[in-house]
């Protein structure tokens, strides 16, 4: 991937974690915050940090934000600084803008102003949370619709040892197999002959009811 340049404005942990995350890999980051300790906290991983008031159009328009492919709002619980940066980098023609909510009606004003990605870190948090719950041999999923998955799934233990053509799961359970995780390899060609051992995990699309019934195996 090519190197992008991101801002983040605002260094709770929210917005420390997003940040670290793309400095790992390899892009650059701008870093704002009004404080200065939170500032001197990251100044020494990020690729630039600045204090700055990021509801003062003339603070973003010095620190060049206009030109950043990717602005992050991780200011949360203050919800007037939230909105007044959006609607400036809005304004500013900042080309994506994604945004943390902590409320319902705080991300409803925010999709108004037209922020491009939404995301509410608690909420989502703690669907993540009950899901793994309640399927705990999901590892990991994406939602693709509101029918449809992607899932990261454990193998049921009588499935070991078989491979895909014994195991029929089109068939049976109506669901496709991507690929196989073994040892945290990603195994993509997958022939219907290869056998499964205990640890494997399936990546598999299909049905959400479908997927259900396969991880509750
Ligand atoms: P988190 O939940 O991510 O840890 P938090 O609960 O500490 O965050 P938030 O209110 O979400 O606090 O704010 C995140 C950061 O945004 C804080 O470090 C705060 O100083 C910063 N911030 C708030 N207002 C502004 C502003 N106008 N300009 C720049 N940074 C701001
Ligand atoms: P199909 O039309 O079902 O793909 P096929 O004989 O062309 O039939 P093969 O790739 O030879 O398919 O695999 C034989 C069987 O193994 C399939 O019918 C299916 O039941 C199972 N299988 C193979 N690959 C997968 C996969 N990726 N996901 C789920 N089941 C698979
Ligand atoms: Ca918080």
């Amino acid at each position: 991937m090519a190197k992008k340049q991101f801002a983040v404005i605002g260094l709770g942990r929210f917005g420390v974690s997003v940040a670290r995350k793309l400095m790992e890999a390899r892009h650059d980051v701008l870093g704002i915050d009004i404080r200065d300790e939170k500032v001197e906290d990251v100044e020494q991983y990020f690729t630039h940090a600045a204090v700055a008031d990021a509801t003062e159009e003339k603070a973003l328009t010095a620190l060049g934000v206009r030109n950043f492919e990717c602005v992050i709002v991780a200011i949360g619980n203050d919800i007037q600084s939230s909105i007044l940066t959006t609607m400036l980098l809005k304004n500013l023609g900042v080309q994506k803008i994604i945004a943390k909510a902590v409320s319902k009606r705080h991300g409803q004003v925010l999709e108004k102003i037209g922020v491009d990605w939404i995301i509410y870190p608690e909420k989502d948090m703690g669907e993540r949370v009950a899901k793994q719950l309640l399927s705990p041999n999901v590892l990991n999923y994406i939602e693709l619709s509101k029918e449809h998955n992607i899932e990261e799934i454990k193998l049921p233990v009588k499935m070991v040892g078989k491979n895909l053509r014994e195991l029929n799961l089109r068939a049976k359970y109506n669901i496709n197999v991507i690929a196989l995780v073994r040892d945290g390899d990603v195994i993509v060609s997958l022939s219907p002959e290869h056998s499964l051992q205990q640890d494997d995990f399936l990546i598999v699309i299909g049905n959400r009811k479908d997927l259900v019934k396969f991880s509750d195996l």
